[in-house]
């Protein structure tokens, strides 16, 4: 999910935790799986001034790129840290580490290419989920609707129920922060979706440009081709535009 989805989730469960630093620890918890990434985004974008399309399309899915955001994202790990933080009795480390096992709880289901490995160190193995947070190919859409709606909906329960105003301060700031975030996927990417959700059109001479999404799930498109009529709306980063020519009788074949 979206960061401020995991602090909306974050405040709605800890929301009769008293004091600011309780706030704090919540908000640190709900962040840190996702910490990595900013790390990872920020060098990439600012230090290295890569482009949009082979951070997200290529240089994310780098093995050790994948090690330093998976490592964040152990269930195994987030355990210990509690276990660390119930024996040395520090509540607002107990409160993070809590914060920060609910996000990946909430990240396992809604994960489809980009699964972490929840299961570090013991295992490599990623659950694939049929459901994605974000690609539409897989329910994206719905669960976008879904999360934005429990997001505010969340925020807006702990602003006005919520008995600690630290808490309730802190479900302001993530509603903030959320718009913020959504104004700036607008800007970034919605260009990039726009562009590549234009349909591509067959021409006479049976030549076709499709649109190969190229991350370590391969070239997928292709099975989706046979699926109906070309209709391409990947909203994944590294987009090519590739000309292959296919024989007529193919091309008929697919065709209905
Ligand atoms: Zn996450």
């Amino acid at each position: 999910m979206n960061t401020p989805a995991h602090l909306a989730v974050g405040l709605l469960m800890y929301r009769n935790e008293h004091g600011r630093g309780a706030a704090v620890a919540l908000a640190a918890g709900a962040i840190l799986p996702d910490a990595p990434m900013f790390v990872f985004y920020g060098w990439q974008k600012l230090v290295e001034g890569t482009v949009e399309t082979d951070i997200w399309g290529h240089l994310y899915f780098e093995d050790h790129w994948q090690l330093f955001f998976d490592v964040f994202n152990s269930i195994p790990l987030m355990l210990l840290l509690m276990l660390i933080c119930r024996l040395l009795d520090l509540r607002w480390g107990l409160l993070l580490a809590g914060s920060a096992l609910l996000h990946l709880c909430c990240d396992l289901p809604v994960h489809h290419d980009d699964a972490h490995r929840h299961f570090l160190p013991l295992t490599h193995w990623r659950f694939v989920s049929p459901v994605s947070y974000w690609d539409p190919d897989h329910h994206g859409l719905w669960f976008m609707l879904f999360e934005f709606t429990g997001t505010i909906a969340a925020c807006a329960y702990v602003m006005w129920k919520g008995e600690h105003p630290p808490m309730r301060w802190m479900a302001a700031a993530t509603l903030l922060l959320y718009a913020s975030a959504i104004t700036f996927a607008a800007i970034m990417w919605l260009p990039q979706l726009v562009k590549a959700a234009r349909p591509v059109e067959l021409n006479a001479n049976s030549s076709i440009a499709f649109i190969a999404n190229t991350n370590r799930a391969g070239f997928k498109p292709l099975s989706d081709f046979n699926k109906s009529k070309p209709d391409f709306r990947f909203v994944n980063t590294n987009i090519h535009v590739i000309n292959v020519r296919f024989s007529k009788k193919y091309v008929e074949s697919i065709m209905d």
